[in-house]
């Protein structure tokens, strides 16, 4: 029998057995924070980000209590169609053993599919909220019988706009269940959300990734912005081996950006949220199988990219927020491996960065690369920064993250 901290934190040998076959075999801290806390059926509320092990902080205790097959139990909502596929697989993963049975039902792929799928039998069921509520509206999935409610991601999920269509299927859920909420960043509106879904929750924080974890490699590059390409192409050509993800703010951007490196003989895939389910699908899959290096993407069809082996996350244009810094950045670095974040700002842009170390508590490293950067003095750099800063500040109604309406939130990503 295989003794490690797993057994230790609650869950049985042949479950154990299948995490160490996996080459799973100490907890992360928020698996160890998580696991016992579920398996005793209470509520929980745990901030926590992807890369920490947050899958199966939350999957493991429900495998364990489901043992055997028998009706739909589980329900996860997930903010995208890829993190919902990124769950279901490690569900099935997990599952092995005691045969679970899982289904993902996500917008984008066919309906008459997720239909025969929930009619063939079903244990877990992992969902986007859209999907779901056409697929309880066709009388197609009966939540009556669900004994664990899983929100993962509940931030991005408000973020998305999704807490109407969330209630409206919490409805169709008994009150009598346990429900486990995961979120990488607390807002009023989480805490909100838990005060709705959640009784007398057990309150879990992981140590934030930024600031903890020793294999991340933070640092800025000063750039003008029509130097940004060719300072990309000197990074790749400098760092021959690894894959890199490189974030745009808009899918116009990252198509743009992605025409160049092709054009420069990159092999690049793209993911925004304006290709079609299998485009997104075929990119991933040609991104983690190697086949190209190099994944543009905006932020939100980035959710839930889980590939473990990346060794650059570039910022091509300096995040809003800095959730989504915190977001891009956790891409790499995971799973305890060595990672870089490598952000190109340009004068109108140190503001952003700026206000992303004050809320991180990260001082980013500068450098400024030789022939790439425009010659000005610290001086003229701060001053271009406050006027880009006051010109974003008075086409603004407010500064507030939730309601992200800084000058990016216009476009679309
Ligand atoms: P997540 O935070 O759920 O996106 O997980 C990040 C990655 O870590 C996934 O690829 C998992 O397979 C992996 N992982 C999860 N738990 C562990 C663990 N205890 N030890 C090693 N790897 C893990």
């Amino acid at each position: 029998m295989i003794e490690n901290n797993f057994n230790k934190l609650g869950l049985s040998a042949p479950l154990v057995q299948v995490l160490a076959k996996l080459g799973i075999n100490e907890p992360t801290e928020i698996q160890s924070k998580t696991i016992p806390s579920a398996l005793a059926g209470r509520d929980v509320m745990a901030s926590a980000e992807t890369g920490s092990g947050k899958t199966a902080a939350f999957l493991l205790p429900i495998i364990e209590r489901l043992q055997q097959p028998g009706r739909l139990r589980a329900l996860v909502l997930a903010p995208t169609r890829e993190l919902a596929i990124q769950i279901e697989a490690n569900a099935k993963n997990y599952s092995r053993q005691a045969r679970l049975r899982s289904v993902v039902a996500v917008g984008g792929e066919s309906l008459t599919k997720q239909i025969k799928a929930l009619k063939s039998g079903v244990d877990i069921l992992i969902a986007t909220p859209g999907r779901l509520n056409d697929l309880i509206e066709r009388g197609a999935v009966s939540l009556k019988t669900v004994e664990t409610l899983v929100l993962d991601e509940a931030d991005r999920m408000l973020d998305m706009g999704f807490l109407p269509q969330v209630r409206q299927i919490v409805r169709h859920v008994a009150t009598q269940r346990q429900t486990l909420l995961l979120t990488a960043t607390l807002s009023r509106g989480v805490e909100q959300l838990a005060r709705e879904m959640m009784t007398d929750a057990v309150r879990i924080e992981a140590a934030r990734s930024t600031s903890t974890v020793a294999t991340l490699t933070q640092k800025a590059f000063q750039v003008l912005a029509h130097a940004k390409l060719p300072l990309l192409l000197a990074l790749l050509k400098q760092h021959d081996e690894g894959s890199f993800v490189v974030f745009t703010q808009t899918r116009r951007s990252a198509d743009r950006l992605s025409q160049a490196l092709t054009a420069n003989k990159h092999e690049v895939v793209t993911l925004h949220s304006d290709r079609s389910q299998s485009q997104r699908n075929r990119a991933l899959t040609s991104f983690r199988n190697g086949r190209a290096r190099v994944l543009v993407a905006t932020d939100v069809a980035a959710r839930g990219i889980d590939v473990d082996d990346i060794a650059f996350v570039v910022n091509y244009e300096v995040p809003p927020t800095a959730d989504d810094y915190i977001h891009r950045v956790g891409r790499t670095a995971r799973a305890g491996r060595n990672g870089s974040a490598l952000t190109l700002v340009s004068p109108d842009e140190e503001f952003l960065l700026a206000a992303i170390e004050r809320a991180t508590g990260v001082r980013l490293e500068r450098s400024k690369v030789a022939g790439f950067s425009d010659g000005r003095s610290e001086e003229q750099i701060k001053l271009a920064s406050e006027i880009a800063r006051l010109r974003s500040s008075s086409s603004r109604p407010s500064a507030s993250r939730s309601s992200r309406s800084s000058r990016y939130s216009r476009v679309s990503r």
